[in-house]
This record gives structure tokens, C-alpha cells and sequence, in this order.
């Protein structure tokens, strides 16, 4: 990170803090050349194309409020979106992909809506696998029962 005023090429951070959206982190640095103080904005790399074609940076929030229309009714608390939204975030950084499109993040997101309420995951999957007959629901149900549980190998449930 160059001095922006002296352009000496190193500084040294002096305060962290991560901005309001959550998505990006703020460094106050000290040139050690002149002394001088700026701020830069890091932003996550992670970021989704949406269908419109805009592209924004990964949201755990927007995870959640699309995972909560399915969940209504549902016994899923607002602790369990947020654990599901971290595992969506592991998932998906863990690929080393900087860029997703929204579909892809939806069907990241159907594994981890399995382990957690076999229900909400019909009707986020019915979406997001885009089901048009009966016959997709019967498959997806009847995968479910031979398979209750997504059984991944990072799972701490049981
Ligand atoms: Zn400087």
C-alpha cells in the first residue's frame, strides 16, 4: 500500500475496524517515510452476479432473508440462519472462486437447508432447481428419505 501522499512503498497499519455493511474492513495506516495518516477500505473478494447482470459483494444477510421465505413456519430460529449463512460463506470461499452468479450461490446454499429443515429445503430447492412437476418434488422427497441427511464430512451434526 503506497503513502497516497508521498508514495513510499510501505505503511504500517495502526487501527483495523470492519465498516458498517460488514463487508469490508478499514485500515487507518501511518506512512513511516513522512508520518502521515490514511485510510484505506478493503473489500471482501467474494462477490455475486445477479441475474440483472449487476454484481455486489456476498451478503450473509441476503442469504438469509432468501433462506427465511422458505423457512416461514418452520422451527428454524434466526441463530440457525446465521450459522447457515456462515456455512454457505465457508462453502463457497472455500472453492478459491471470487465470483459467483446468485444461482450458484442459491444451490449452495440447498446442502446446508437440508441438515437443517428437510421442508424449507423443498421449497427453497422447488425454486432454485427450478421444479415444475409433481414427478421433481417425488424424486426430491423420495432423495430425501434414502438419504435424510446431506451427510457432508464437515458436518458437526448428527
Ligand atoms: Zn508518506
Amino acid at each position: 500500500m503506497y503513502c497516497p501522499f508521498c508514495r513510499h512503498p510501505d505503511s504500517r497499519v495502526i487501527d483495523s475496524r470492519t465498516a458498517d455493511d460488514g463487508l469490508s474492513i478499514r485500515r487507518r495506516r501511518q506512512c513511516p517515510e513522512c508520518g502521515r495518516r490514511f485510510t484505506t477500505t478493503e473489500t471482501a473478494s467474494l462477490t455475486v452476479i445477479k441475474r440483472s447482470g449487476v454484481v455486489e459483494p456476498f451478503s450473509r444477510e441476503k442469504v438469509m432473508s432468501g433462506v427465511r421465505k422458505a423457512c416461514q413456519g418452520r422451527p428454524v430460529t434466526e441463530a440457525d440462519l446465521a450459522i447457515l449463512a456462515q456455512q454457505v460463506e465457508e462453502s463457497v470461499r472455500s472453492t478459491g472462486i471470487a465470483q459467483f452468479d446468485a444461482n450458484e450461490i442459491g444451490l449452495a446454499i440447498l446442502p446446508h437447508l437440508r441438515d437443517l429443515d428437510q421442508v424449507a429445503f423443498l421449497r427453497f430447492a422447488s425454486v432454485y432447481q427450478a421444479f415444475d412437476t409433481l414427478a421433481d418434488f417425488e424424486s426430491a422427497i423420495s432423495e430425501l428419505r434414502t438419504h435424510p441427511s446431506a451427510a457432508r464430512p464437515d458436518s458437526t451434526k448428527e
